[in-house]
């Protein structure tokens, strides 16, 4: 019998034998929670388009933009006026260290963002529509 297993990260079903479903994640997700790197998980709501920031997306927030030196501002001025841009990465599946750094800090910030009940913003790359993360994608 083979039951339909569904990884509870990125939700896709397990296609790999059940003796490597461990904890009730896809492999993927179970090598990536024992990196401790952090991701958040997003669907457009224009295109449908999922994104996975840590994996799989490249995260461009404004306090980047603005500010390349110095403290990040998780919930300053700019939280709200500018979405934070969300693409693909340029490699599927493959970001380099300087993107997994950033998309750590993006995370970091709109966690942050979240847990004090700021409103924060994200637009598609790909459609550009703008939507608020929201706490189940955490
Ligand atoms: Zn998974
Ligand atoms: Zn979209």
């Amino acid at each position: 019998m083979k039951a339909e297993l569904t990884c509870e990260k990125c939700r896709q079903t397990i296609v790999q034998a059940t003796a490597k479903y461990t904890r009730g994640l896809c492999i993927r997700c179970y090598r990536l929670a024992k990196t401790g790197r952090k991701t958040i998980q997003l669907e457009c709501k224009g295109c449908c388009r999922k994104y996975i920031l840590g994996v799989d997306a490249v995260v461009t927030t404004p306090e980047e933009t603005i500010s390349k030196v110095g403290a990040w501002l998780g919930g300053g001025p700019t939280a709200g006026l500018y979405p934070d841009v969300v693409g693909p990465a340029e490699r599927p599946g493959h970001l380099n260290d300087e993107q997994i750094a950033k998309d750590q800090e993006a995370i970091r910030v709109v966690q942050e963002a979240m847990k004090s009940g700021t409103s924060r913003k994200w637009r598609c790359f790909k459609c550009g529509r703008v939507q608020e993360y929201s706490a189940d994608t955490l």
